[in-house]
């Protein structure tokens, strides 16, 4: 049986295991970190994750979808709280569509099982990767425990080790041409823990994704299954009047809080005593490549790495599997075949979903409080709804269809070219559903 060697289990990871596995595919997976089953210890960054349309797709590919959808809380919607506490509800797609609330952890864990129980993949935890030899499939590990040196050699390697992965920094940037950048935004993020109330229901509406917009910066909330949320803070490091270099002291974060979310802060008014729970992060897209040399591909966030504001990285991480999956029905076990059409065909779309994650942080951050952005997505609404084959919103491109990143990309520019001009209509906050209005849309196509 040939084998096959995963770097981190990670989501990626312990997906693209299970698929390798019922490939027959003899699977070992190293991962830095203790057992996230047994040690007392988070999955990594954010806690809960937003799963859509793409990351279905990848897991129902390989026949655990369902065991995922048992964990998954459906959102149709966002909910924006204004400053003064009013609600504002705007659906994400069609009736019946929704984006789905994961726990990293819990979502990570089941995998992992699933990895071992369909198919016997092995993971080996402690176990840090400290480079690889491309050409020969050698991987070389550390026990981060114990500091002992090792090796294992396979015919093929995945790296699917994250956005700071140690194999593209190790041996794919030593390799000639091999390009590479890394751009941390400005803003940083840190999580808050929104407990249930004490019957254990939910403070907020469960089923929406709930944001708290406020020019340069945001607040967003998704559910628990626990009745909890978890809440995340982005905002600029410094530099600015609200940022989190300005938040020193137990006092700045009561009085933030207070001020500028004061319906949270109604529900946690102990704000400023959970502000340490969690660490401030930072948040980067890291753009590379060739994506595979030799025997080892890249995947995931260790091939595109993006900020989270579309909520795709880890989407775009399955959908990773479900092509590399599809070359494989394609062309066998020609490897070379599948690597070379792997990174030529799934580069663009790595790019553009890296474009699309900025592009809809600006949206989020400046634009989803502001009434003629909301006009323009009821607008495309109504218009979609009456042409669905002329016009698919770029949230539901990215969200709810397969459509390629970098083809949604292109056809979103083109609709925001369109609807900027359909704005300008005169007294358009009365006839936007007017029949003047679709012929113009309909001229512009
Ligand atoms: C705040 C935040 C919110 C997000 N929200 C969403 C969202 O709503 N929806 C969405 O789709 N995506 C979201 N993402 C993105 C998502 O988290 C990532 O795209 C996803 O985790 C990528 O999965 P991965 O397996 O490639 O990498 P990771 O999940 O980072 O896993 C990498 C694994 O490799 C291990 N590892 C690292 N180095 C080594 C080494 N040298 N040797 C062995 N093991 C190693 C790590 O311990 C880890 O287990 C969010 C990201 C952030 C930061």
């Amino acid at each position: 049986m040939e084998k096959v060697v995963i770097v981190g289990a990670g989501l990626v990871g312990s997906l693209w295991a299970v698929y390798m596995s019922k490939a027959g595919y003899d699977v070992t997976i190293y991962e830095r970190r203790p057992d996230i089953r047994r040690a007392d210890i988070s999955a990594g960054k954010s806690i809960n994750l937003a799963l859509s349309t793409r990351g279905w797709k990848a897991l129902d590919t390989v026949g655990i979808g369902d065991e995922i959808r048992s964990m998954a809380i459906p959102m149709t919607g966002r909910i924006m709280h204004d400053m003064e506490s009013n609600l504002t509800y705007q659906p994400y797609g069609k009736e019946g569509q929704a984006i789905y609330s994961i726990s990293r952890g819990g979502v990570n864990a089941k995998m992992m099982d699933l990895a071992e129980k369909h198919g016997n993949a092995v993971i080996k935890y402690d176990m840090q990767c400290t480079n690889v030899d491309v050409k020969a499939g050698i991987v070389h590990l550390k026990n981060t425990i114990t500091g002992e040196t090792s090796s294992d050699t396979a015919n093929l390697v995945f790296a699917c080790d994250g956005a700071f992965s140690g194999v593209r920094y190790n041996a794919f940037q030593k390799l000639d041409r091999f390009n590479f950048s890394q751009n941390f935004v400005e803003d940083g993020y840190r999580e808050l823990l929104l407990p249930a109330n004490e019957d254990g229901s939910y403070k907020l509406d469960k089923n929406a994704l709930h944001i708290w917009p406020r020019g340069r910066f945001m607040l967003i909330a998704l559910a628990n299954e626990d009745g909890s949320f978890t809440c995340t803070l982005f905002m600029p490091h410094e530099n600015h009047e609200k940022a989190f270099d300005r938040l020193n002291d137990k006092a700045a974060v009561d009085n933030f809080f207070k001020t500028t979310f004061p319906d949270f802060y109604e529900m946690m008014p102990n704000i400023a005593d959970a502000w340490e729970d969690h660490p401030l992060s930072s948040l980067a897209i890291v753009r590379c490549y060739p994506w595979t040399a030799g025997k080892v591909a890249l995947m995931g966030d260790a091939a595109h790495a993006t900020v989270p504001f579309y909520g795709q990285g880890m989407n775009s991480g399955f959908e990773d599997c479900t092509i590399m999956w599809e070359l494989m029905q394609k062309h066998g076990k020609d490897w070379e075949k599948i690597f070379s059409e792997y990174q030529i065909s799934r580069k663009p779309d790595g790019d553009a979903v890296q474009d699309l994650s900025i592009h809809n942080y600006h949206v989020m951050r400046d634009f989803v409080g502001d009434p003629m952005f909301l006009l323009q997505k009821k607008i495309e609404a109504k218009f979609s709804e009456n042409h669905p084959d002329k016009w698919m919103p770029l949230y539901s491109q990215v969200t709810f269809s397969n459509i390629r990143y970098s083809e949604a990309l292109e056809v979103g520019k083109r609709q925001d070219a369109i609807m900027k001009e359909i704005l300008k209509m005169p007294n358009i906050k009365n006839i936007w559903d007017s029949k003047e209005v679709e012929n113009a849309i309909l001229k512009a196509l």
